[in-house]
């Protein structure tokens, strides 16, 4: 379990890889789940597109 963004990315879409939660990933043999530290149900159904938790990670790296 770390919070370096594996690749190919899970879920390209979701919110969640730009959370300041910030999310875990998990890995397996044949997939990557994302595991949010702040739900209660800690995987949320993915992709999160739309999220009351989220919070913009800062700095962004996208934002150059
Ligand atoms: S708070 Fe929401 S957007 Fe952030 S990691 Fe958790 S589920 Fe994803």
């Amino acid at each position: 379990m770390d919070e370096t963004p594996p690749s190919p990315l899970p879920f390209p879409t979701s919110l969640c890889h730009r959370c300041a939660a910030p999310p875990k990933y998990v890995r397996t043999k044949t997939s990557t789940f994302i595991l949010c530290p702040l739900l209660p149900q800690k995987y949320a159904p993915q992709p999160v597109l739309q999220c009351p938790l989220f919070r913009p990670r800062s700095p962004e790296p996208e934002a150059k």
